[in-house]
């Protein structure tokens, strides 16, 4: 699978790939995250990707024809299933949606900054549109790191033990269950008895409790 990212700031991407599970991915060759500076697709002399808006009003608006050059070089060199534009009046991210995407080829995400972006981007090139919650940030890069990050750890052989993805929370219509370490004693802290009976069928008789009252109390609303 391979994201690739569009966005005037590259450089806040640097970290959120380079580490744990992310930076695993691409090294085992499971997942190819390409960034792209936007401003190497700005046309005019003064290399600009923003402009004022039509109308008047505050902020700047992200001008079409860098977004336009980068997507449609990307679309000469490949297909893709999806040209995502982060955006706070998207689909409101979920794990149904994370589930949705990782089993997609080539996918563009698309990060808008201030104001945002012309209209006729997202009317034009955009095929899905996705918030990460309903608050606003400064920008879309953040948004396309989570968006990333919870589809990658979905794709088979990214996680090494598969079935921890499998009993997260909002995989099934359950939070996931309560976990513990040693030492099985904290200063008389202790950890439930059940844990250490070695009794399998106990356990996740437990578990599966523990992650009902749990979804109960926190989110009722996940329990049809
Ligand atoms: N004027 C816009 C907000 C622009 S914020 C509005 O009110 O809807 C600048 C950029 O940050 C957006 O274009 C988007 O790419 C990104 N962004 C901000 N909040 C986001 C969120 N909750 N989810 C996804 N992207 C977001």
């Amino acid at each position: 699978m391979r994201f690739d990212i569009i966005t005037v700031l590259p450089g806040l991407l640097d970290s959120p790939f380079a580490h744990s599970i992310l930076q695993r991915a691409q090294k085992k060759g499971i997942t190819e995250i390409v960034v792209h500076n936007l401003r190497d697709y700005a046309t005019n002399k003064h290399k600009s990707v923003d402009d004022y808006p039509y109308g008047g009003g505050s902020g700047m608006v992200m001008m079409i024809e860098p977004f336009a050059a980068c997507i449609e070089k990307l679309k000469s060199e490949r297909e893709y299933d999806e040209v995502i534009f982060m955006s706070p009046d998207g689909e409101t991210l979920n794990q149904q949606i994370a589930n949705q995407l990782s089993v997609k080829g080539n996918i563009i995400i698309l990060c808008g900054h201030y104001k945002g972006i012309d209209q006729r981007i997202r009317d034009l090139f955009v095929t899905r549109e996705i918030s990460i919650g309903d608050y606003v940030l400064s920008g879309g890069e953040l948004p396309a790191a989570v968006l990333v990050d919870a589809v990658v750890r979905l794709i088979p052989g990214v996680l090494s033990d598969e079935t921890s993805a499998l009993s997260d929370s909002f995989q099934g219509d359950l939070l996931d269950a309560p976990v513990y370490t040693r030492p099985a004693d904290w200063n008389g802290h202790k950890i439930p008895d059940v844990l250490l009976s070695g009794h399998a069928g106990e356990i996740e008789k437990w578990r599966f409790e523990q992650a009902l009252e749990r979804t109960k109390t926190r989110r009722p609303d996940l329990l049809k």
